[in-house]
């Protein structure tokens, strides 16, 4: 294969990289070391029939409408809007914290002035650093500690096994607290799932003849043999750079998948459970897919320290720790020879609609470039 561009890894980075250079009269390879397109958004049918995420759950919202067209280009969708209950005091009540939230935890019916005036009371009685330095003080900033250490604390500490203090403030913007009564986990405009799922929609955007995938190979372990006019890499920045600058961390996860000879397991596709056993969350894909079945295939998240890298650790140490590779990136990329993209391979806490923006931003400026 001659003048080709060398795509690692095959994720929601990759599969759009691909496609933009495709479509701009590139040759490209993908090499993906696992056996299977599509990344960490991957989804499967089990052997009870029944459309899994593989890696999680995985719910498409955006409020970017260029990735909505981009991605409606290869699929449409189901329209699904994402609901949560968190187990509290014995209870499942909507998460985000809503107006039904605190009407259920504190027994009070209040308007949506008096919801605004309870939490900015629970606020003022709470201690915390102004502006907030970290998770716990941007939480509590916003609710108070009664609810955070109801909703947040327990979970976060399971999630990151680290303490709430020492995460960036920056998780907090991921969680909106509500005056209304409003359900919804995200108030997207474009929310939803591909109606036949993420991997069939990676495969269509893959389908394209000057579009070559390998899968089950290592990109270091056949870097050496390619002469690529450019590499987009997606893979881990620490591997990249031979871990120059140490590891960075990356948390995993173990899934437990069980099926249930019922219709439905639990009333949401998401029920948290902040307080109570070793699990952070319990997910029912039927209820967001729309697949209809007797049986139903729910999901036990239980966090790990090692293993398949599925969520940056947003502490100081690794912050400070990923600029310095991002200083080599910058370096590197001057060439107009490497592209680096998406979670893994900037180190960032990034949902699929950013990751795609992202590439269609770092990919136009390569072709800008290149002309
Ligand atoms: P990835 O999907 O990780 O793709 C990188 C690819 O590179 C992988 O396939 C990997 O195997 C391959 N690779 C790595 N190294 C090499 C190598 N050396 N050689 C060859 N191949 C290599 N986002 C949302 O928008 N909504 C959600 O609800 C949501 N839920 C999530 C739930 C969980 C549990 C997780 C972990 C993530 C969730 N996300 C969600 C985030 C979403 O998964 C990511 O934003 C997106 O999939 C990242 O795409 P990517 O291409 O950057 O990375
Ligand atoms: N979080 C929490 N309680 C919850 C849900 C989330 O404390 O019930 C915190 C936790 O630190 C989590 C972060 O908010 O890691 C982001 O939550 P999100 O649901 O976005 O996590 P993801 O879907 O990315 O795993």
């Amino acid at each position: 294969m001659k003048n080709f561009v060398l795509i690692v890894g095959s994720g929601l980075a990759g599969a759009t990289s691909a496609r933009m250079l495709a479509e701009a009269g590139f040759r490209v390879l993908i090499v993906e070391k696992l056996n299977h397109v599509a990344g960490h958004a991957y989804d499967e049918f089990n052997e009870d029939g029944i459309l899994i995420h593989t890696y999680g759950p995985h719910i498409f919202h955006t409020k970017n409408r260029s990735v909505f067209e981009f991605m409606s280009r290869f699929t449409s969708w189901n329209y699904y809007q994402h609901r949560v209950l968190s187990y509290v005091d014995g209870m499942y009540v909507p998460f985000p914290i809503n107006r039904d939230t605190i009407s259920q935890i504190f027994g009070i019916d209040l308007s949506i002035e008096k919801v605004n005036e309870f939490l900015s009371d629970e606020v003022k009685h709470s201690e915390f650093k102004n502006p907030p330095v970290n998770f716990e003080d941007a939480v509590i900033s916003q609710v108070g500690r009664r609810l955070y250490e109801k909703f947040f604390m327990n979970y976060t500490k399971k999630q990151w096994n680290r303490m709430p203090s020492e995460l960036s403030s920056e998780i907090a913007k991921r969680i909106p607290t509500r005056s209304n009564r409003d359900g919804r986990y995200f108030s997207d405009p474009y929310q939803g799932l591909p109606l036949h799922g993420y991997t069939k929609m990676v495969e269509k955007m893959l389908d394209h003849p000057d579009i070559s995938i390998l899968t089950n190979c290592d990109y270091f372990e056949i870097k050496s043999e390619m002469k690529p006019v450019m590499t987009v890499y997606t893979g881990k920045l620490d591997e990249f750079f031979g871990k120059i600058h140490g590891d960075l961390e990356y948390r995993s996860l173990k899934l437990d998948f069980r099926t249930y000879r019922q219709e439905y397991y639990q009333p949401v596709s998401v029920v948290n459970y902040p307080n109570d056993y070793d699990w952070t969350r319990i997910t029912e894909f039927k209820h967001m897919t729309g697949q209809k079945s007797d049986l139903t295939t729910v999901c036990y998240e239980y966090p790990l320290d090692s293993g398949e890298p599925y969520y940056v650790v947003m502490t100081e140490e690794n912050a400070n720790k990923s600029k310095l590779y991002m200083k080599e990136v910058e370096n590197i990329e001057k060439s107009g020879e490497y592209l680096f993209i998406g979670r893994l391979a900037e180190y960032r806490y990034y949902n699929m609609d950013e990751v795609i923006a992202r590439t269609f931003n770092k990919m136009e400026e390569w072709l800008r470039r290149k002309k």
